[in-house]
């Protein structure tokens, strides 16, 4: 309303906040047990039946309401998964489905894996004969098109967090329109915190071919129906900062000290960006709870990100002991993928990663961006869920009024499209402009990922899948550059390596920072290679090995033993799909050339070159001149050869190259004449 925001005081030199007057309130509904508390419970019946009447249903409902965890059970107790079907929940992100699936699987009395199982990439808990309930995330039901273009064991698929637009969902709900089509018998349920129930309902609306007769028998009804699970919620008061704060990491920090000593009990959820920040505010708030003295022992500091192992994923969901005031730092996984129980302060920076393309340069970063209201206001909501709560917004009242936007931007239009389109070509889509897209993408992204498929041999002249390069690229469960890179290697020699390197590029990262960044590059030192980042990887692999894969010799040398155990078991899986393909397993020994030619196979794209004169170590890259440097953490850092390939890049300050190797350019044009074959590029130059 119009009342005078109050003023909090702010006698520690923290952030200066101040309130507005809540919103509306609504009431708590105490039931007994657990399960049949959840707002979702009471729509039981009435969801039970639009599923059963409709091939559409899409349900909007606040987060933790219980669509995820309770509407496949109730699915599944009605008779769904009867007959040897299967129940399928989509997710958008992969700690979710672990967690959601532990979950159900718990809330049902059974082993995880049997009945109730779950599917991430590189990642399998099922048993075919089994599961009846299917957790997966959205692209890997996707690939399973691949092999069942019908998804014909499925009865009913429910694509959850459908208001993230992420690029596999939005695909999804694209072909799962089409499947619809040839199998009336399959339900949709489409689930999702906020969303614009209606334009979904549009989209997927299918218009009657002919007027129907009396008497025929239409099987469910087309047009989609929309429920909305009405929650409960308490109050949350919203403070803002007086100021823009320069740096959010020490504002959090500052802000939850202040929130712990002058706020009631009560469990406090900060949303900040990435496993980088994260961890470094957890060190922060540690440290400061420590050197505080008096308040140090109340507070259990938890990251929460994914890539976390089952046993830090317990810990988040386990209520804090008595007398103690758990303080979870996460990304926007807890802004409607997970609901933890006993939050009553929120802590909202503003920020989240998110993926940015630019079709012009051909660039696709992660980059720490402005989050939009309608997140602002979901991630508020995670306060008020046991009793009244509060949220402290680290940027200004003005800012969230007059420059946040109201909505994000879905995935589609901001990512690159090499791989969606591999995948529509890979399922006979050949009209990928003609695609019934829930947003369409951009005619310039769509372009790009034609060219660069184009130059990786994986399209031809017509624009269809080539043969073998083609169809083995969309076999491969990675980004198209890397499957490129793979099956180059088997020409090269060298498959053996390039399939380790592969492994460990698609973990989050092998190191840990956590001993300190002095300790970190040392360590980084002893497996230093001069080729570059990919060979350093390589170092790491052999070490580990001869350590007997031990975890005290990962210790010492800062390496993450999760992350290595897990390289060798996505090792395993890609070395069976190579096999599939039919590409030789071999070893180059220690041919390193052969290695980084394989690499420019698949990644002559990005490929830069030191700036002549260069003291500050300026690359530009070769496709769009962009200015890139070098990051941090490469191998490389300082080193700047003159030519080299990477991996990915991500922007802060400026745009950082991550994974490098350095690179010979003639090898460019072998891997890609047609890509390098009008560029400005003098290779002899310097
Ligand atoms: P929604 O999908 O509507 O956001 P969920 O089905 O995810 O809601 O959550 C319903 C309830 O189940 C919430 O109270 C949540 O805290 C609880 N829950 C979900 N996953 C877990 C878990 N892994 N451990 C403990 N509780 C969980
Ligand atoms: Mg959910």
């Amino acid at each position: 309303g119009s009342a005078k925001p109050r003023l909090i005081d702010d006698e520690d030199g923290g952030v200066l906040f101040y309130s507005t007057t809540p919103s509306s309130s609504s009431s708590y509904v105490n039931l007994e047990k657990e399960r049949q508390r959840l707002p979702v419970y009471k729509y039981r019946e009435a969801i039970l039946y639009l599923v059963e009447t409709h091939s559409t249903s899409i349900i909007v409902g606040e987060t933790g309401s219980g669509k995820t965890t309770q509407i496949p059970q109730y699915l599944k107790e009605a008779g769904w998964a009867d007959g040897g079907r299967v129940i399928a929940c989509t997710q958008p992100r992969r700690l979710a489905v672990q967690s959601v699936a532990a979950r159900v699987a718990e809330e049902m009395g059974v082993t995880l894996g049997e009945e109730v199982g779950y599917t991430i990439r590189f990642e399998d808990v099922t048993n075919p004969d089994l599961t009846r309930i299917k957790f997966l995330t959205d692209g890997v039901l996707l690939r399973e098109m691949m092999d069942d273009p019908l998804l014909s064991k499925y009865s009913v698929i429910m694509v959850d967090e459908a208001h993230e637009r992420s690029l596999a969902t939005d695909i999804l709900l694209g072909l799962l329109k089409k499947i619809q089509r040839r199998r009336p018998e399959l339900r949709l349920i489409i689930a999702s915190a906020t969303i614009e129930a209606k334009s979904m309902a549009e989209f997927f609306h299918i218009r009657k071919r002919r007027p129907q007769l009396e008497g025929e028998d239409h099987g469910p009804q087309t047009e989609p129906a929309i429920l909305s699970v009405e929650g409960r919620a308490f109050n949350v008061q919203i403070f803002y900062i007086e100021e823009p704060v320069s740096d959010y990491l020490r504002a959090t920090v500052s802000t939850v000290m202040s929130i712990h000593n002058k706020e009631s009990m009560g469990d406090i959820l900060v949303f900040l960006t990435g496993q980088d920040d994260i961890d470094a505010a957890v060190q922060l708030i540690t440290d400061e709870a420590q050197n505080s003295g008096k308040s140090s022992l109340g507070m259990i500091v938890l990251p929460l990100y994914s890539g976390l192992t089952r046993a830090d994923q317990d810990l988040i969901f386990s209520p804090s002991p008595r007398g103690k005031r758990k303080v979870v730092i996460s990304t926007n996984i807890a802004e409607t993928s997970l609901t933890l129980e006993g939050i009553v302060y929120v802590v909202d920076s503003g920020f989240s990663k998110q993926r940015f393309y630019n079709p012009i340069t051909d660039i696709e970063n992660l980059v720490v961006a402005p989050i939009s209201k309608a997140s602002a206001r979901q991630r508020a909501g995670r306060a008020g869920r046991v009793r009244p709560g509060k949220c402290y917004r680290l940027y200004t009242e003005d800012y969230f009024v007059n420059e946040m936007s109201a909505h994000g931007i879905p995935e589609m239009q901001r990512s690159n499209l090499a791989s969606s389109v591999i995948q529509l070509k890979a399922l006979g889509i050949d009209n990928i402009l003609g695609f019934d897209w829930p947003s369409s993408p951009s005619p310039e992204a769509m372009v790009r990922a034609l060219e660069v498929l184009y130059s990786l041999g994986v399209l031809d002249d017509d624009a269809k899948l080539t043969s073998p390069v083609g169809f083995q690229v969309a076999e491969i469960p990675l980004d198209p550059m890397v499957s490129k890179m793979i099956i180059a290697s088997d020409q090269l020699g060298c498959s053996e390596e390039i399939i380790t390197v592969s492994a460990i590029l698609s973990v989050q990262s092998i190191w840990i920072s956590v001993k300190g960044q002095k300790e970190l590059d040392e360590a980084k030192m002893r497996f230093a290679a001069a080729e570059g980042d990919h060979v350093t990887f390589l170092n790491v692999y052999k070490g580990f090995l001869q350590s007997n894969r031990s975890s005290k010799w990962c210790h010492q040398n800062s390496i993450n033993y999760h992350a290595m155990k897990k390289v060798i078991e996505v090792r395993q899986q890609l070395r069976r799909v190579a096999q599939r393909l039919g590409l030789a397993l071999k070893s180059c020994e220690n041919d390193m050339q052969a290695l980084r030619k394989a690499v420019t196979a698949g990644f002559f794209a990005n490929a830069c070159r030191l700036e002549p004169y260069s003291h500050n170590g300026t690359y530009k890259t070769l496709r769009g001149s962009q200015e890139v440097y070098i990051h941090p953490s490469s191998v490389l850092f300082r080193v700047n050869p003159k030519w080299v390939i990477y991996n990915s890049l991500v922007s802060t300050d400026r745009q950082y190259m991550r994974n490098v190797i350095s690179i010979d350019p003639s090898w460019l044009r072998e891997a890609a004449p047609h890509f390098y074959q009008q560029q400005p590029l003098n290779l002899n130059r310097h």
